[in-house]
């Protein structure tokens, strides 16, 4: 796999750039500026944008790239045709991309929850996940249900271990308050949570982050843990996801 960075945006926005040779592949780009920069620093053309979902931190920069980079190809979930402009290839659940350039193919995974019309792109071992997953959390439910996410959430647990999770957001630290809240007899959490904060003191991303590692720390990907079930006296795997994700609005 060709080498992966974060951009940083806004307050906590991650905005992937995978690079092969001169080209760059852009995902969610919601800021123009941060990726322009990007670009120039590294004397890139960009050649592709990948967008998971219509929230504008994750495409409002579209419209600017595009009309610097008109040969750009935007591809984008065909569930938000409506709201997401200028771009060139809508897709659905298993629809294959091929990118020659750079010698890659991403499968499309459908995750809605977060939105309903939310992809994925997975090329092994990389899943450019957007606001589905997050290091120690999950999307909010702004427009599918708990049972949708969690759903989706188990389509994720179906990738192999190795998978990196690219996450859109740097809201580790947070979510570790509340995972450790949640799960308090996770022993795997305090060391992890150790980890985070020395990597964000040294101002580095949490992400991304091994499925494998996700499996071991994030609550909401623990739903069919039975001793968790139990602490929080739930039954089964979507009455506890539903619990947590409830809770950690409030929390
Ligand atoms: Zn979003």
């Amino acid at each position: 796999m060709s080498d992966i960075t974060a951009i940083a945006a806004f307050k906590d926005n991650y905005i992937w750039c995978l690079r092969q040779a001169k080209l760059a592949l852009i995902v969610d780009p919601g800021d123009a500026t941060a990726v322009l920069q990007h670009l120039q620093l590294h004397q890139l053309q960009l050649a592709v944008i990948l967008i998971t979902h219509h929230h504008p931190d994750h495409t409002g920069g579209i419209k600017e790239l595009k009309q610097l980079w008109p040969d750009a190809v935007v591809y984008a979930p065909a569930l938000e045709q409506d709201k997401i402009p200028y771009a060139d290839v809508w897709l659905e659940d298993k629809d294959q991309i091929e990118l020659a350039d750079f010698n890659l193919s991403f499968q499309v995974m459908q995750l809605p929850g977060h939105t309903l019309g939310h992809i994925a792109y997975y090329s092994a071992p990389v899943l450019f996940c957007g606001d589905t997953l997050f290091n120690a959390g999950c999307g909010r439910l702004f427009e599918g249900t708990a049972a949708q996410m969690w759903q989706s959430l188990s389509r994720i647990l179906t990738l192999p271990d190795q998978t990196l999770i690219y996450a859109t957001h740097e809201y580790t630290l947070a979510n570790l308050e509340f995972a450790r809240w949640a799960d308090p007899d996770n022993t795997e959490l305090a060391n992890y949570q150790h980890w985070c904060q020395q990597q964000r003191e040294l101002q580095q991303p949490t992400l991304p982050t091994p499925l494998a590692v996700q499996r071991q720390i994030n609550p909401f990907l623990r739903a069919e843990d039975v001793g968790l079930q139990h602490r929080w006296q739930q039954h089964n795997a979507v009455d506890l996801f539903t619990a947590l994700r409830s809770a950690k609005d409030r929390f």
